[in-house]
């Protein structure tokens, strides 16, 4: 397990460029999954310290010229990837530590990958078309010259989850910032200083103008809800559970802010009859073991033909042995400890559902051995159940793996689209045109065939139905944080 002393994080909040604690000087604690212990303590937000960060950002909105110099937030982003590159072995100790994660995965999306796309999104900026010209014409006999603009949509406020901080704190903060906007973010209280790293950073080691970011970490989940009523706030920008994503789109209303929404998941792991179904299952078990299964676009459901039903089982199940719960700081730990007591009790939950259900463990159900200072669960393959069971239909958010039979392509589609969700997927077969065909009748926002992954800074990523309104990343994610002006003068 990581050496807890030597894990720093930074404690203060960043607002209108200044690092400070709490108004009230009050502070909360971040835990190590892996062990329980409290790693240090941040400052607890209030609604005051939200309050003049949404000011904060307002005025730097309203009264600079980041909105309109480019060079400067392209300078300031490769700044803050500079200075996330400069501190990474730092932070990589301190998010494995915070969050759970197993350290190899800080190499690709927990980590370096998010820290990637900021170049990225700062090279799509640069060369951005923020001028669109579309000549003249004569509408209503008017001769005119007419054009479109891109400009930011203002002040956003951006909410953020635990599970892959980084990920999603940078995947709205890059785009937005690019983009022009100001930002509020609110992250979870479980990854603090997975947030408040990038408040120091951005104090210190960037040209980015005091007010532009500000971040403001709080215990109490009912402080980010300012985020979605504040009128100062012209857009929220959400990643969490679906049943919060309702509660922020239903407070935005009165304001009629733009809300952009990426929520949760079940998606469909899809392997048709011809397919190399040891491969499959392999990539099926990895899957849902990394990370705990904490991840939105985790593939949860295994839908195999039902001839192949108890073969695919085996195989699946015995890949998943290979990849206990264990120590996140190992390099060869695919699966760590849920993020905290409160989820291990939930995933808990789910697991005493499965048999309620109907259901059995073809492997794990309970609690590893040995690791019990941690919030761990073994890797859990359920079998039984039907595709309506709750266990099949409700995101679990843990290392669980459903396995449903299904007796024809129409029938696996079928299944893969009953459900509330539509963020992610996967479709196998031998026969490329045969996988394609399914997986383009298959209703979600990113696929993948034969194991081909779409997760880069240049693939819009979200959600179908209740998984979401939007897309992160790619064009289209920095489209999000845009509003579209049309002009036109006598031609
Ligand atoms: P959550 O919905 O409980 O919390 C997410 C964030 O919302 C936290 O910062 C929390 O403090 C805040 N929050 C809680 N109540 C709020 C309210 N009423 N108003 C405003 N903010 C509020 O989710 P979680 O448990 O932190 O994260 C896990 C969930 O996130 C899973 O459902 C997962 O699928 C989803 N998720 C989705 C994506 C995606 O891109 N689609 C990515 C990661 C996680």
């Amino acid at each position: 397990m990581s050496d807890d002393a030597t894990v720093r994080g930074e404690e203060r909040l960043l607002i209108d460029g200044e690092l400070r604690p709490a108004r009230s000087g009050a502070t909360f604690e971040t835990v190590n999954p892996a062990t329980g212990a409290v790693l240090g303590v941040v400052a607890d937000g209030s609604r005051q310290d939200l309050d003049d960060a949404i000011g904060a950002a307002r005025r730097a909105f309203d009264g600079t010229d980041w909105s309109t110099d480019v060079e400067l937030r392209v300078r300031g982003l490769r700044q803050l990837q500079a200075g996330f590159q400069r501190h990474a072995d730092e932070i990589r100790a301190m998010t494995v530590a915070e969050t759970g994660s197993p350290v190899s995965l800080t190499y690709s999306a927990q980590l370096d990958a998010p820290v990637g796309s900021l170049g990225w999104v700062a090279d799509l900026a640069e060369g951005f078309e923020w001028e669109t010209d579309l000549g003249d014409a004569e509408p209503l006999g008017i001769p005119s010259h007419r054009w479109v603009r891109r400009e930011a949509t203002g002040v956003v406020g951006a909410i953020t989850p635990w599970n892959v901080p980084h990920q999603i704190n940078l995947a709205k903060l890059g785009p937005a910032l690019a983009a022009g906007n100001t930002v509020v973010l609110k992250p979870a209280p479980d990854t603090p200083w997975c947030a408040t790293v990038l408040g120091r950073l951005i104090a210190e080691e960037t040209d980015i103008p005091a007010g532009v970011v500000n971040i403001v970490p709080s215990s109490d989940h009912a402080v980010g809800a300012l985020l979605s009523t504040d009128a100062r706030v012209d857009q929220v920008s959400f990643t969490g559970s679906t049943a919060t994503g309702r509660k922020v789109m239903a407070s935005a209303a009165d304001t009629v802010k733009k809300v952009f929404l990426e929520l949760g998941g079940k998606s469909a792991f899809v392997i048709l009859d011809d397919a190399d179904l040891r491969g499959a299952c392999a990539t099926a078990a990895f899957t849902v073991c990394t990370h705990a299964g904490q991840g939105c676009a985790i593939t949860t459901r295994l839908l195999v033909p039902r001839t192949l039903f108890d073969e695919a089982v085996d195989s699946t199940s015995r890949v998943m042995a290979k990849l206990p719960a264990g120590d996140p700081t190992d390099p060869g730990t695919i699966c760590g400890p849920l993020v905290s007591a409160r989820q291990r009790d939930r995933v808990e939950g789910y697991l005493r559902l499965a048999i309620e259900e109907g259901g059995s463990f073809a492997l794990g159900g309970g609690r590893p051995e040995g690791l019990d200072g941690g919030f761990f669960v073994e890797p859990t393959l359920i079998v039984g159940v039907g595709n309506d069971a709750r266990v099949a239909q409700e995101e679990i958010f843990g290392p669980v793996l459903v396995v449903i039979p299904f007796d024809d392509d129409d029938d696996a589609v079928a299944l893969a689209n009953d459900s509330a969700y539509g963020l992610s997927g996967s479709v196998w077969s031998a026969d490329r045109a045969r996988a394609v065909a399914v997986a383009n009748r298959i209703r979600t926002g990113t696929i993948g065939i034969n194991g081909g992954l779409w997760f880069s800074p240049d693939v819009p990523f979200g959600g179908y139905r209740q998984s979401g309104v939007g897309r992160e990343s790619g064009v289209a994610g920095f489209e999000e944080y845009l509003e579209t002006k049309s002009l036109a003068e006598p031609a």
